[in-house]
C-alpha cells in the first residue's frame, strides 16, 4: 500500500515536467508531419521505405507526446456527475471493431445499480480503453474479456477487466506502471502509468490479478463518495458536497 503511494507521488511529479514538455514538443512534430507528407507527395518513387519509416517514428513520437499529455491537467478540472456505466459502454463500442480483428468478444456485466459518481469522464474513459487495449493486444488467438461493474457496501464501485491472455509472472507485476516499462515490440509503455496516475487522482486504486498462462485481470476501485484531498482547494465542485 505504501510503496504504491509512493510511486504515485512519484508519478505525479514525473507527469507534470512530462507534460510541459510534451507541450511544447507537439507544434513542431504536427509541422515536421505535414512537411514530410509534402515532401512524400513530391518525391515518392524509390523512396517510399525512408517515407514510411519516417512516417512511423513520427507517429511513434505522437503517441508518446499524447500520453503524456494525459498527465497534463487541465486548468480546470471539470469532475462531473458522471454514469460509469455508460463511460464503460462507450469505451466497449469505441474498440468493438480492434476486438473483432483480434477475434476477440466482450462480456459485460453490471450486477448492481451502480451510482453516477463525480470524476472526469474523459478521463475514466483513457484508462478504460488503455486496460481493455491492453487486454485485447494479449489475447492474439481470440477469446472473451469480461468486464463487470459491481457495487462493494455502497461505498465502492469494483470495475474488473478480466483478458484471457498469457498472465503477467510474478517478478514483472512490480514493474506494471513504471514509465517506459513494456514487452511490447511497438510499445510505449505509458498506457498504465497514466491510468495509475488517473485513478489516483480519484482516490482510487488499481489492483492486478493474474495466473501464468491463464490470465489477467485489472480491478479498478472507484470511491462513490469523493474526498476533497484531489481538488486541492482550487477546483472544487458543486457535487463534491453531495
Ligand atoms: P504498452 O501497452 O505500450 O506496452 P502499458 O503501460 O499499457 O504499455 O503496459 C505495460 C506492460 O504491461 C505491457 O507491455 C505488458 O507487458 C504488461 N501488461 C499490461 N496489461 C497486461 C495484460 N492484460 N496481460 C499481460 N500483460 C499486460
Ligand atoms: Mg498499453
Amino acid at each position: 500500500m505504501e510503496e504504491q503511494l509512493r510511486k504515485s507521488d512519484t508519478l505525479s511529479v514525473i507527469g507534470q515536467l512530462a507534460a510541459g514538455i510534451a507541450h511544447e514538443i507537439r507544434n513542431p512534430l504536427t509541422a515536421l508531419k505535414g512537411f514530410i507528407q509534402l515532401l512524400e507527395d513530391m518525391i515518392k518513387e524509390d523512396h517510399s521505405m525512408y517515407f514510411s519509416v519516417i512516417k512511423s517514428e513520427l507517429n511513434r513520437i505522437d503517441s508518446i507526446i499524447n500520453e503524456f499529455l494525459i498527465l497534463a491537467k487541465p486548468k480546470v478540472v471539470q469532475y462531473i456527475d458522471s454514469d460509469i456505466v455508460n463511460i464503460m459502454k462507450d469505451t466497449i463500442e469505441l474498440l468493438k471493431p480492434q476486438a473483432v480483428l483480434h477475434n476477440v468478444q466482450f462480456k459485460f456485466e453490471v450486477e448492481d445499480e451502480i451510482p453516477t459518481i463525480v470524476c472526469e469522464p474523459n478521463q475514466l474513459k483513457k484508462v478504460f480503453i488503455n486496460l481493455i487495449k491492453n487486454a485485447i493486444e494479449v489475447m492474439p488467438n481470440g477469446g472473451f474479456i469480461t468486464i463487470n461493474l459491481r457495487l462493494l457496501e455502497g461505498k465502492e464501485i469494483l470495475i474488473s477487466i478480466q483478458d484471457e491472455g498469457e498472465g503477467i509472472p510474478p517478478e514483472k507485476l512490480q514493474m506494471l506502471g513504471e514509465p517506459f516499462y513494456t514487452t511490447k515490440e511497438k510499445g510505449t509503455g505509458l498506457g498504465l502509468m497514466v491510468s495509475y496516475q488517473i485513478i489516483d487522482e480519484h482516490n482510487g486504486q488499481i489492483e492486478i490479478e493474474s495466473v501464468q498462462g491463464k490470465g489477467t485481470t485489472f480491478l479498478i476501485r472507484l470511491p462513490t463518495r469523493k474526498d476533497d484531498r484531489q481538488n486541492e482547494g482550487i477546483h472544487k465542485h458543486p457535487n463534491d458536497y453531495r
